[in-house]
Parts: structure tokens; C-alpha cells; sequence
């Protein structure tokens, strides 16, 4: 748990922890590559000669291209390779693992055949939802979305009745559905996680995420992707797999959004909120996401939003459940233009029209910065990222990003070209 905080511990859900040993493997290298371009033109869905089906959901998707992660990795995925990829967030590493499975997948009536598994309940319905989106010309495939903070007597229900082939869940309730014997995961063929190292790196979800793979079969594909690894977690990852193709789109410190411009602000505490309306009232966006550093900050900031007539929602994890997935579903069909947010949003989540992202607490470090300001400039579009700074603790995280990504941050200037920032 090293650089994580108290407060972004808080966020995770309670695990129990176990540490069993998992089947040692041996992997293939496939060398990382430098700054790449968000898409490569050349190269088209219907290479990848996948089923007619998905073709005509990817077009309908509005997608175009393949992006350089989905052209490296889709052609081995599809015939059932282990993956582990890392590559920047918002570049449609989700799309790889969907395709991959859609293609492949017997849906056997009763019979679960696909798991994926992801730290975070929004990520876990967001994931759900694009599956949908691809799935929509092959009706025969059901699935199911799994979390906790909803009566898991409702979740067996669902099992029964839907009988999922897809089962998309965060690793403590679909373990207790697994324990309390409503889940079946004998017959799986796919075990994806998405976001592994935050997942393998906390050592109880790890636990968990052992216990949930002992249930499976030997012989099944399996899928890893984040936007950030370090080797030491790469290691750990391996261990699930068998001769996994390995996907380094961008090495760490080159992980570089291009579309997103970053800025820092200096200033104490007391004057964040008259900085954060003034931003809000000057600056010209389609929505923004704003990080604060605890739950209780995001409801006050929220608060004091709304009283001020902003079009704001907040996203935190003391919120209840159905309350947490109203606000994400409202942000998400842009029916409130801001959001104020912690960590528990820093990874993963796709907002496409976010071209905003407001650091008001810095993150404690790099890696935290990096799945934060991710969240605008998806697939390559144009993006803002603002960082408040007040303190020299801050202003080491600020410095570590800067050397680490070997990238420029300059201070706010007190004008920006909105077409810097936002698609003309
Ligand atoms: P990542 O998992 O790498 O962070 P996502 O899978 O969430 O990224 O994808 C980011 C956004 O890009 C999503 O809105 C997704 O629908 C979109 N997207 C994915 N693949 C393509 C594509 N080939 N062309 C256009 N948009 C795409």
C-alpha cells in the first residue's frame, strides 16, 4: 500500500485478505512503444475479420478506426491468447477484452462463461453498458453487472432469472455470490480484469481476486489491462497467465496525453473555492471533473456548488448505492455539467464529453495524477487539466509528475485559448 492515503483507502471496499499461490508461468516480451498517435488510419475493423454482428455494432458505435492499443492487441486476443496491456487511458483498451470475448463466446444457456472483474461499482456498470453496446446484434448473449451496496438477495435473483453467459462485477460481492453458492463459474472460458494493478497491488482485493480465479477452469483466456504497471505488478499478472502476449503501449514515464493541456495553480487553502468559480464561471467546457482528496469534501464542495446555482453532482463512496449510480448515470447522459469527485472516479470511468479535469487536492502522487487528468481528452481528444498546489508536500507530487512524464506544467496563465482545449 505504499503511497496510497488513508482517505483514498477509504474509498476501497473491506476484502478479506488470503494469500494462496497461483500456477507459476512463463511469459513472452513484446517490446513497449514510444508516443504514438491515437489512431493509425490505415488499418480497419473488418481486418480483424470478426463476426458480422460486431462489425455492424462497432460501425454503429461511430468507431472508425482501431486504435494502435486495439490493432495490437485484438488479431491474438480473438483467438484466445493471454493478454497483458498497458497502455494511457481513453484508448479503448475496454473495446479489446469486449471483442475479444463477444468473438469467441459459446453462450451455453445457464452457464457463465466470461468474468470480469474491476475495483470500482461505476466502472463495473460502465463496463456493462459497452458490452451492450457491442453485444446489441447477438441477443442471445446475456449478461449481468455485480456490486455490493445493494441487498445481494437482489443480485441472486438476477442470477436465476437472467442466467448470465457475462458476469461483470467487483472482486467482494461476486466472491460472496461464489461462497454463498449462486454463482457457477465452472464453466468460464474468459477472466478479464480490468484496472488489474490497482486490483493486484491491494493485497486483500488480491486475495480475493485468487480465491474468484481458483473457481474457474485451468484452460481459459486471460485478460489484464490498466494504464498503469510497474514490473513488479506485471510479475504478479503473469502468474495468471499462460505465454500471455504483453502490450506496453507508451512506456511509464512516457505516458503523455497528447490532446490534454496541463496547468498548475499555486494558492493557499482558503482561496481554492473563489479560484474554483472563478474557473467554472471563465472557462468554456463541455463537463468537468472535479477531484477533491475525501468523500466528506466532495458532499461540501457539491453542496456549496449547487448553493451557488452550478449544475452540479457529486460521486463519492459514502454515498448509497443507488443514489452513487443515479448521479454517475445523470453525469454520464449530461444532465449535470460537473462533477465533484475522489479517486473512487480517477480510474477507468469514460465520460466522453469531460474535457475538464480540476485537480482542487492534488492527488499523493504520479501515478494517481495520471488516471485523474485521464479522464479528459478521451481517445485522444482535446482536454484541460488544472491542478491546485498549496503546499510542499503538493509541490513535490507536482515535481515528481513533472520529471516522471518528462513533462512541461506550466502555471495558469491568466488567459487560455479555449481552442487549445476544446474540439473546434
Ligand atoms: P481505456 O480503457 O483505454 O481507458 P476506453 O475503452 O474507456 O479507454 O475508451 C475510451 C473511449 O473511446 C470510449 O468512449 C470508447 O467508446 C471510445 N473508443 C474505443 N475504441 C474506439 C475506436 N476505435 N474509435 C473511436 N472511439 C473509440
Amino acid at each position: 500500500m505504499s503511497a496510497t492515503t488513508a482517505t483514498e483507502l477509504e474509498e476501497d471496499l473491506a476484502y478479506d485478505s488470503s494469500d494462496e499461490d497461483i500456477a507459476p508461468v512463463t511469459a513472452l516480451i513484446k517490446a513497449g512503444k514510444e508516443d504514438i498517435s491515437s489512431t493509425r488510419q490505415t488499418a480497419a475493423f473488418r481486418d480483424f475479420m470478426l463476426k458480422p454482428e460486431l462489425i455492424k455494432a462497432i460501425t454503429d458505435c461511430g468507431f472508425e478506426h482501431p486504435s494502435e492499443v486495439q490493432n495490437e492487441c485484438i488479431p491474438q486476443a480473438i483467438l484466445g491468447t493471454d493478454i497483458v496491456c498497458q497502455a494511457k487511458s481513453g484508448m479503448g483498451k475496454t473495446a479489446v477484452f469486449i471483442l475479444a470475448v463477444l468473438q469467441q463466446i459459446e453462450a451455453v444457456e445457464g452457464q457463465v462463461k466470461c468474468i470480469v472483474l474491476c475495483h470500482a461499482r461505476e466502472l463495473a456498470f460502465q463496463i456493462f453498458r459497452d458490452f451492450e453496446r457491442l453485444k446489441k446484434f447477438m441477443p442471445d448473449v446475456k449478461m449481468g453487472v455485480f456490486f455490493g451496496g445493494i441487498p445481494i438477495s437482489q443480485n441472486v435473483t438476477t442470477l436465476k432469472n437472467e442466467k448470465p453467459n457475462i458476469v461483470i462485477g467487483t472482486p467482494g460481492r461476486i466472491l460472496q455470490l461464489i461462497k454463498d453458492k449462486a454463482l457457477d463459474l465452472g464453466h468460464v472460458t474468459h477472466f478479464v480484469l480490468d484496472e488489474c494493478d490497482k486490483m493486484i497491488e491491494n493485497l486483500d482485493m488480491r486475495g480475493d481476486i485468487q480465491q474468484i480465479f481458483k473457481k474457474t477452469p485451468v484452460d481459459k483466456q486471460v485478460m489484464m489491462f490498466s494504464a498503469t504497471m510497474s514490473e513488479q505488478t506485471r510479475k504478479v499478472c503473469k502468474k495468471f497467465m499462460h505465454h500471455p502476449l504483453e502490450i506496453y503501449i507508451g512506456e511509464g514515464h512516457k505516458l503523455v496525453l497528447h490532446g490534454l493541456k496541463q496547468y498548475y495553480v499555486e494558492l493557499v487553502e482558503k482561496d481554492k473555492n473563489k479560484k474554483l468559480v472563478d474557473l467554472l464561471d471563465n472557462l468554456e467546457f463541455n463537463q468537468v471533473v472535479v477531484f477533491v482528496k475525501s468523500p466528506k469534501r466532495a458532499a461540501e464542495l457539491n453542496k456549496l456548488l449547487c448553493e451557488l446555482s452550478f449544475p452540479s453532482l457529486t460521486v463519492h463512496g459514502r454515498l448509497p448505492q443507488q443514489e452513487r449510480i443515479e448521479n454517475y448515470k445523470n453525469f454520464k447522459d449530461y444532465k449535470s455539467r460537473i462533477l465533484v469527485t475522489t479517486n473512487l472516479f480517477g480510474r477507468g470511468i469514460d465520460m466522453e464529453r469531460v474535457n475538464i479535469v480540476i485537480n482542487y487536492d492534488m492527488p499523493s502522487n504520479a501515478d494517481t495524477y495520471l488516471h485523474r487528468v485521464g479522464r479528459a481528452g478521451r481517445f485522444g481528444t482535446k482536454g484541460l487539466a488544472i491542478s491546485f498546489v498549496n503546499s510542499t508536500n503538493e509541490g513535490n507530487v507536482l515535481n515528481e509528475i513533472i520529471s516522471r512524464f518528462e513533462l512541461p506544467i506550466p502555471k495558469l496563465p491568466d488567459e487560455i485559448d479555449a481552442n487549445t482545449y476544446m474540439q473546434s
